[in-house]
């Protein structure tokens, strides 16, 4: 038995972007747009449908920036939300489609730091284009608000964040900077791995995360080190959205939930932290399970994994662990150390991330000594 919870509609292939401006006076005649820190990029798409309100997101979202853009787009009386950009951009675009429909404020609805009243409405239409591919916003039910005065970012987490269209065209990543395409590709490949090894995950949940850590695991170098490269841009394209749909319905683990603590300590790209963390925790989890639950099923689906990253028949959990940390190594994945996590800072990380919401998904509990060792091995 288990529950699938996917956007209403996906639109994917190339050049289908061309299809939004067609799509919109099916869903509301107001329009709200929500770009990156450039909104005149993808203007065009929008064909002749001038928006009531234009919202720019430049960074990960704070829950007063989408506190200031819902009252904006409520005052402009949006009836519909476009979003068109990276994860950010995406996870503002649910988040006020979601308050719009609700007439609530971020706080309402916030995990840890709000008072997590679940959403109870259905959002105003939402329109999800990723420019990126990563984090598979498209096709996740949560939005992430870093809230500065905690130093912790938190989710709205509901089955209303769907989107009604997630609108994937793969053609809109190809101009990403290798940089960005590798800390996006390296998250899109943990949210098809954490998943695939989390005790939450479904029959449905394992076919799209297996579908996603094959083509990502062959394409994302590809797509690193010839941008142009068409065929691997739609891999990973594929790769995030798999990974969106598989950690909606399955969870994500470890490098999910340390990550979105050390996120909220330090101005790093979400990605780049992942992939830092991404070989250690593998390893981490994999030594944990071998000594307290040898009979566990996350040791299984680990073997299984292993085949699909390396791309190799034989391939062992040991060789999969190899293959990530080569792949880490060849995108110029910065340690935790370069973008400023302090070894002073590894206990409260570790406490904190215990607690995450994050971390339900991961195979096995690690405790403080394992998480601290993780953080020490990703410096
Ligand atoms: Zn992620």
């Amino acid at each position: 038995m288990f529950d699938l919870a996917v956007p209403r509609r996906v639109l994917f292939g190339p050049g289908r972007a061309g299809e939004l401006a067609g799509l919109l006076p099916t869903l509301g005649r107001k329009v709200l747009l929500c770009t990156g820190a450039n909104p005149s990029r993808h203007r065009h798409l929008l064909g002749g449908v001038d928006p009531v309100a234009v919202v720019t997101v430049p960074h990960e979202p704070t829950v007063d920036e989408v506190r200031v853009a819902t009252r904006e787009a409520r005052a402009a009386g949006a009836e519909v939300v476009v979003a068109i950009g990276g994860g950010s951009v995406l996870d503002v675009g649910k988040a006020v489609a979601v308050l719009l429909g609700n007439g609530t404020d971020p706080l309402d609805h916030l995990e840890v730091v709000g008072r997590g009243v679940p959403v109870e409405r259905a959002a105003v239409p939402y329109v999800a284009v990723p420019t990126t591919a990563g984090t598979g916003a498209e096709a996740t039910a949560n939005a992430v608000l870093s809230d500065p005065e905690h130093g912790i970012k938190a989710s709205i987490r509901s089955p209303h964040l769907l989107a009604t269209v997630a609108l994937v065209d793969p053609l809109l990543t190809l101009t990403c900077p290798p940089a960005v395409t590798a800390s996006s590709g390296l998250d899109a490949l943990t949210q098809c791995l954490e998943p695939y090894v989390s005790p939450r995950a479904n029959p449905a949940s394992d076919a799209v995360a297996a579908e996603g850590l094959r083509r990502g695991a062959r394409a994302l170098r590809a797509a690193y080190e010839n941008g142009d490269d068409r065929e691997a841009r739609e891999e990973m394209a594929l790769c995030s959205l798999f990974g969106g749909i598989a950690l909606a319905n399955a969870k994500l683990g470890a490098v999910h939930g340390v990550a979105g603590v050390v996120g909220g300590m330090v101005d790093a790209p979400h990605g780049a932290v992942c992939a830092a963390l991404l070989a250690p925790v593998v390893e981490a989890n994999v030594r944990a399970l071998r000594v307290r639950e040898p009979g566990s099923p996350g040791l299984r689906r680990y073997a299984r994994a292993a085949p699909l990253l390396t791309g190799r028949e034989d391939a062992t959990v040991e060789d999969a662990v190899t293959w990530l940390r080569e792949t880490v190594a060849a995108l110029d994945v910065p340690p935790l150390e370069a973008v400023g996590l302090r070894p002073a800072q590894y206990a409260e990380v570790a406490e904190k991330a215990a607690r995450s919401n994050s971390m339900q998904g991961n195979p096995v509990r690690l405790t403080a000594e394992e998480l601290v060792a993780v953080l020490s091995a990703a410096s």
